[in-house]
């Protein structure tokens, strides 16, 4: 207890002891107690005060003046100090300890009696003892606050008064003190003079030398610290200001360690090896960032590994940074005579956010003369290079040319990496087929009264070679019908027209692009009667026409005798915004009308190979057999139906190598298998379009039998997604949907029905185009383990396929607008399964009670309303492939419609639309935590969620992203990707004040 007692006093000591230091000095200029022998102060009169060995109340000897003349008048007695040097103190501090004689315990009649005495001063340079009174300054009159009695000095109760009073300005170098008694009785126990000092001080790594205080009480003494050792000023020398009081006050500025050094336990200490310390601002050394070295002690910036760069605006704790990778997945969407080049940031940024990149164009000269540099009227939108987004509009290009684009990636350190082979992705481009600009004059000719003669000058940009005409005219306000005629000059002479009446002409022309837009209208009037020259030109026109219905007759008869027909005067009436037929025979419709669009002779139409008696025949009608000894297989990709599906070069003499897929068919097969296995080929061998895989020939002469196609080094679609979750911007998922829209177009322009469009269908190339395959058994669906039995027996896709082909088999090309729909929905949402795990007979409920598939997550509103659209009940209400073609692509070119994304009730994501209003279904089951991740595809966060506490949704709501960080999320595309769904959930509560169903 005692030892406790004494710890914690000692305690109390320490801090005081530690206040004291840190506040100020005190300085004795005068202590009586210490003095060991006399004091040797002089007293006047010597009768007056007198210097008295004492002991105070610990017994410890000490030197008193007293003085008590209490009973005799007139007292003034005296008392001075012996000189007292300043030591350069303007103000000094007086603590005066004494006890006082109480007058009224004095015996009566002692009128004199004082219970005061006054302190005076006398400052001098020199010293000088002799006592005179008029030198002195008065600084008090000085009171006991206790006075002792008899009964006191009895008992021995010293009553010790301690009074302090404070001096200045003082200016010599020393002063004497004295006190005056006028009849007290007084001890004076002690007397101490001491003056304050702020002293030295270190702070900040700043020292402050000892400081004496200003004269006046208010005043502060600015002092300028030093900075010590291997530190300096940070923005000001740092300043401190002394108190009367001897207390530091109003620190300004501060020193820091320089740069190489770091400061611990208030000294600069250097940098170790592999650490910099490089700003004045920063507090410590740091470790060198990646990719660079300090290799000695005390450095104040770090030096880069070899290859690895910095430039002088990168901040030093950036790590050193290398030149990026090429550019990824570049694709290039060629539209008439422009290209929209669109790419994925490269691989290896370097480690920089300043990747730009640049376009080089070159023109293909024919016949491999090489390439030429594309010259200044080539437009690039926004720019040629330092392009920031990974996309570019290359317009103005030429017409049917070839192009090669070179896309370089480079960053802030691309100039500085001398040694570094700059990595380029070329893309090679074939301009289209920009269509002919239009006619601008067609002038009249003769006239008779049931013909015009027509010509016009080719249009001024035909845009490659134009192929025929089309004129078309109809009588002068008539317009609801009209008559096409075709011609491959530039002049004919229209016939079978009423005389007198008016007519109006327009002509367009027609190149491999297709038709370029009609010319203005022409009015021109037929003759009311047979002039002389039309009659004349007439009696021509028929010895002409009686040659060309021979000729024509002989044509006929060829085209018969081959079993083709060709027809090239289609008269149309049309009827608001469709077309429909007139004065035409039903065949003709057949032939010339296909999805509501005239067809003209010479599209190519899908033979099935079932018209074939012998499929062997078709085989070759369709596809070039190889010599084996041409391909090498190098490794196997995947497998198929009849056997491995493997990759290697194909060596075609005189031809360029190419990497080719191999389908190979398993030794032991039966000669239905082998059929059914070329069967593939028949029908790929008819197809040639960039979207639709192309089948570079077959090998049947040896074994095994193989199916040659193009090599698609990203495989089939679906997988890819999943693979890629998240990666592409929306631009590149809808170039892929509109490339395999362009190839669907195609097939159902050929009349040919896939019936099993799905993404696993789609195969994906380096380039990100996507190209439809798998004709295989398109009608059979055997090799497709998603194709289940129906209720008639034939085994259907049930989840990809429209109602009335699941129904009764009405496979059309709006049923594969369906499919496409699903397989639109399979792309925005990165290879999720339709209708999750649903069972084939809820789906098929689900879909006949008008319930649709929702938005997939993050999914512009323009593709789901073109989902849903592809989702019509009624087929004839789906769009064409053309239409959507169209549309795609006015998404590409127009890429702010795809901002708006789906409405958060769109994306319930167990849960289908309802079609007819497109809005989200209410009835949603409250979800736990880890069935809404798994909606999001988040599923493998569930346990680091419940973990973490979040185990309901309604806590999962207040989570923001530094709590995902803190549950183990991350990722940044996943954090994103959750807390956009925390957001919907939240504005869901606001809007419902329900519970949360997501
Ligand atoms: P299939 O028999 O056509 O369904 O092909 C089986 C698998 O082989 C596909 O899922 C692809 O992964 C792969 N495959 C087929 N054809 C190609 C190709 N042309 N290029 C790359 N991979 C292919």
């Amino acid at each position: 207890m005692t030892c406790l007692v004494a710890s914690v006093l000692l305690l109390i000591l320490f801090f005081m002891c530690i206040s004291v230091v840190q506040h100020f000095d005190t300085l004795n200029l005068l202590d009586s107690r210490s003095v060991m022998g006399d004091l040797g102060w002089v007293a006047y009169p010597k009768n007056g005060w007198e210097e008295i060995g004492e002991v105070d109340e610990d017994y410890a000897p000490i030197h008193t003046y007293q003085v008590c003349r209490v009973m005799e008048q007139n007292q003034n007695n005296w008392l001075h100090t012996n000189w007292i040097l300043t030591e350069g103190a303007q103000r000094v501090y007086i603590e005066l300890k004494f006890t006082l004689r109480d007058c009224n315990s004095l015996p009566g009649g002692v009128g004199t009696c004082k219970e005061t005495f006054n302190m005076y001063y006398y400052e001098t340079d020199e010293e000088d003892r002799a006592m005179k009174e008029s030198r002195y300054i008065k600084v008090d009159t000085i009171a006991a606050d206790e006075s002792f009695t008899e009964l006191d000095l009895g008992d021995r109760v010293m009553k010790l008064n301690t009074e302090v009073r404070d001096l200045g300005p003082l200016s010599r170098k020393g002063f004497y003190l004295a006190f005056q008694d006028l009849g007290a009785c007084i001890a004076l126990v002690s007397v101490r003079v001491f003056y304050k000092r702020c002293p030295f001080l270190v702070k900040s790594l700043a020292e402050f030398p000892d400081t004496i205080p200003g004269s006046e009480a208010s005043q502060l003494v600015e002092v300028v610290g030093h900075c010590i050792n291997n530190s300096m000023p940070l923005y000001e020398p740092p300043r401190m200001h002394c108190s009367a009081d001897g207390e530091w006050l109003v620190p300004i500025g501060k020193c820091v360690c320089k740069p190489g050094f770091e400061e611990m336990s208030g000294y600069c200490q250097v940098c170790k090896v592999g650490f910099y310390r490089s700003q004045l601002e920063s507090s410590a050394c740091s470790k060198c960032p990646p990719h660079s070295v300090a290799r000695q002690t005390g450095a104040t910036s770090c030096s880069c590994e070899d290859e690895y760069h910095k430039i002088d605006s990168d901040p030093p704790n950036m790590a050193c940074t290398r030149p990026p990778s090429a550019p990824r997945n570049a694709i290039s969407n060629v539209n008439e005579t422009s290209v929209f080049l669109e790419w994925s940031i490269p691989m290896e940024t370097g480690g920089r956010k300043d990747v730009r990149y640049n376009i080089l164009c070159s023109r293909v000269l024919p016949d491999g003369r090489g390439l030429e540099e594309c010259g200044p009227n080539v437009r690039f939108l926004p720019r040629r290079v330092g392009l920031s987004n990974t996309s570019v509009m290359v317009a103005d290009l030429q017409s049917h040319t070839n192009y090669s684009f070179l896309l370089e990636a480079v960053n802030g350190v691309s100039e500085m990496a001398k040694d570094y082979t700059k990595q380029y992705v070329t893309l090679n481009v074939t301009t289209n087929q920009a269509a002919p600009s239009p006619v601008s004059v067609v002038r009249k000719g003769y006239t008779g009264k049931s013909s015009i003669g027509l010509s016009w000058a080719e249009p001024d940009r035909p845009n490659g070679i134009i192929l025929e005409y089309e004129i078309k005219y109809f009588e002068k306000e008539q317009d609801s019908s009209y008559t096409i005629i075709k011609s491959k000059e530039t002049e004919m002479v229209v016939e079978g027209l009423k005389a007198s009446s008016v007519y109006i002409f327009q002509v367009r022309a027609r190149t491999s692009a297709g038709y370029g837009a009609f010319s203005r209208r022409f009015e021109f009037q037929t003759s009311p009667y047979l002039t002389a020259t039309s009659e004349r030109a007439q009696a021509s026109i028929i010895a002409v026409a009686i040659t060309l219905a021979l000729v024509l007759l002989a044509v006929v008869a060829g085209f018969l005798l081959s079993g083709r027909s060709c027809c090239n005067h289609i008269h149309v009436y049309l009827v608001r915004c469709g077309y429909s037929k007139a004065k035409q025979d039903p065949e003709e419709e057949k032939m010339h009308f296909h999805n509501g669009h005239i067809k003209f002779p010479g599209v190519r139409t899908y033979i099935d190979p079932l018209t074939y008696e012998d499929p062997n025949q078709a085989v070759h009608e369709f596809a070039q057999e190889i010599d084996v000894s041409f391909i090498s297989i190098e490794r196997i990709i995947g497998a198929g139906e009849f056997g491995e599906v493997c990759c290697g070069p194909l060596r075609l003499p005189g031809k360029r190598e190419i990497q080719v897929a191999i389908k190979t068919l398993k030794a032991g097969y039966t000669e239905q298998q082998r059929r059914d296995f070329l069967w593939e080929a028949s029908i790929m061998g008819q197809f040639n379009h960039p979207n639709i895989i192309r089948l570079e020939g077959v090998v049947t002469k040896s074994k095994p039998v193989m199916i040659i196609t193009e090599y698609m080094e990203n495989g089939s679609l679906d997988t890819f997604l999943k693979k890629n979750d998240g990666q592409f911007t929306v631009i590149q998922l809808v170039g892929m949907l509109r490339g395999i829209a362009s190839g669907m177009r195609y097939l159902s322009d050929m009349g040919y029905v896939h019936r099993d469009l799905a993404a696993r269908n789609i195969l994906v190339n380096s380039n990100l185009v996507c190209k439809v395959s798998d004709f295989g058994l398109s009608r059979v669906l055997e090799d497709d383990a998603e194709a289940a039995y129906t209720t008639r027996g034939g085994k259907i896709p049930i989840r990809w396929t429209a109602p009335e082909a699941i129904a009764y088999r009405k496979f059309t090309s709006a049923s594969d607008v369906w499919s496409y729909g699903i397989v639109m929905w399979e792309v925005m949402s990165y290879g999720e399964r339709p209708y999750w795990e649903m069972s084939n007979q809820d789906v098929i409920k689900a879909v006949e009670e008008n319930y649709r598939l929702p938005g997939p997550m993050d999914c512009p509103e323009a593709l789901y309303h073109l989902m849903m659209d592809c989702w019509q009940r009624e087929r004839t209400n789906r769009p064409k492939f053309d239409e959507i073609v169209c549309l795609l692509d006015k998404l590409i070119r127009n890429p702010s419609s795809l901002k708006k994304l789906v409405n958060s009730s769109h994306r319930v994501s167990n849960l289908l639309v309802e079609h007819a209003s497109a809005e989200g279904d209410c009835s949603a089951r409250t979800k736990s935590v880890g069935e809404w991740l798994d909606s999001i595809k988040m599923g493998r966060y569930t346990e680091l969620f419940v973990e973490g506490g979040y185990s309901s949704l309604e806590m999962v709501t207040q989570m923001t992203s530094e709590d995902l960080r803190r549950v183990g999320v991350n990722l940044a595309g996943h954090q994103k990707k959750i807390i956009t769904s925390i957001q919907e959930m939240r504005v869901h509560m606001n809007n419902t004040n329900s519970p949360i169903n997501i």
